[in-house]
């Protein structure tokens, strides 16, 4: 799976600005906009279509956004992919725009090494880099063919590690329910190759901390507003069908081989 995209950033500004404010704020004033003189024309917006084509891309939707009906539904997630995972697509190659180094990096090593990332755009890499890679992994971990149930060594891992699918189920609705806020709830497996669900706030991703994500659910408002209004365990409990347990159980033979 190519998981490229990208973003623009006016952070050096903001930095900049506030290192304005903080000398004269040391030097015991205040900085004051001028009064007067000839207005500086101010730089035109960039147009939407300057901003930076590439590297990263927006992958199409596995299947049409009306395929998950009634669990999850279309207009939810035609909101949810054309515009929210387009926007951290967008703004993942604004954020590379800079820095030609980070060009050719796939959006996993950039996660994987957010210490590598410059720091002027390493929250935005964060953020967006990680909307983008966890959307394109969430796309593809649900299936219209709904009712999946694991199979093979992923079924005997989950028995292991949490009595059965229901049981781990029940706890993966538990870690969504407590999430506060925005963010993600995961399967994943940890450095030792154990399974574990772990909870990520915002666009972190379980990558970055080594992580390897087998399934997640996308827990923020804009993944179930629409349809499920404050109800989060309705959502929750709507996901359970729609779990692409193939890809998942192809995922956990991967990172096990
Ligand atoms: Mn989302």
């Amino acid at each position: 799976m190519n998981l490229h995209s990208p973003a623009v950033f006016t952070r050096r500004q903001t930095l900049k600005t506030a290192l304005l404010v903080g000398a004269a704020a040391a030097a015991g004033a205040l900085p004051l906009p001028a009064l007067a003189g000839p207005k500086k024309p101010s730089a035109p917006e960039p147009k939407a279509s300057e901003a930076p084509k590439g590297p990263f891309s927006l992958p199409p939707l596995p299947y049409p956004a009306e395929a998950l009906e009634p669990a999850f539904d279309a207009r939810t997630m035609r909101i949810h992919h054309d515009k929210h995972h387009a926007a951290y697509v967008a703004n993942l190659n604004k954020a590379v725009a800079a820095h030609p180094e980070l060009q050719s990096k796939t959006v996993e090593e950039l996660l994987r090494h957010l210490e590598a990332v410059p720091e002027d755009v390493r929250a935005a890499v964060r953020n967006h880099g990680g909307g983008h890679f966890n959307h394109s992994l969430f796309w593809t971990m649900l299936t219209p063919a709904k009712g999946q149930l694991p199979s093979g060594d992923l079924a005997r891992a989950l028995e292991k590690s949490f009595g059965g699918l229901n049981p781990f189920f029940e706890a993966f609705d538990k870690a969504a329910a407590s999430l506060f806020g925005s963010g993600w709830v995961w399967l994943s497996l940890d450095l030792q190759k154990n399974l574990l669900i772990e909870s990520t706030p915002n666009q972190d991703s379980s990558i970055s901390r080594g992580n390897v994500p087998l399934l997640g659910l996308d827990v923020w408002e804009h993944a179930y507003y629409l349809k499920y209004q404050n109800r989060r365990a309705d959502y929750v409990a709507a996901f359970r069908s729609l779990v692409n347990w193939n890809f998942v159980a192809e995922r956990y033979a991967t990172a096990m081989a």
